[in-house]
């Protein structure tokens, strides 16, 4: 691996990755957000994918919307649009689990211990570590 930042993750994939971490299907995530205009859940779907694609741009009402149907850092994700919009963001890049797409903002929380998760090698987090990744899709 290169020393130093890896490509950074497009808006869609960390979306696309901090609701898989939260266990989330697409269309569990079509049925709990609403939208406006109303869509119905079918149109949700196909409009959640093309997010998740980054074909769909992502207003700050989507990101907000999206962050209450899982945990996702409204700020990394701001920062992740402004990176592919205009190749910069403010402060400093994000750092992000490539598996997890968790970060300092938005750390993982083990159920039993409630403790956060932390950096177990570069871009890896401690709660990803060691975890088999035969079902990643
Ligand atoms: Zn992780
Ligand atoms: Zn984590």
């Amino acid at each position: 691996m290169l020393p130093g930042k890896i490509r950074m993750m497009t808006p869609g994939t960390y979306i696309a990755k901090r609701r898989q971490a939260a266990g989330l299907s697409i269309d569990d995530v079509a049925a709990m957000v609403s939208t406006s205009p109303r869509l119905g859940v079918i149109d949700r779907r196909a409009w959640i994918e093309r997010i998740e694609q980054d074909v769909a741009s992502i207003s700050y009402d989507v990101a907000a919307t999206l962050a209450d149907a899982f945990p996702l850092s409204l700020h990394v994700l701001k920062q992740l649009i402004d990176l592919r919009s205009f190749g910069q963001c403010s402060g400093p890049e994000p750092s992000l689990c490539i598996h997890c797409g968790c970060s300092d903002r938005d750390p993982c929380i083990d159920p039993e211990t409630h403790a956060a998760c932390g950096w177990a090698a570069g871009d890896i987090c401690t709660s990803c570590t060691g975890k088999d990744s035969s079902h990643a899709a």
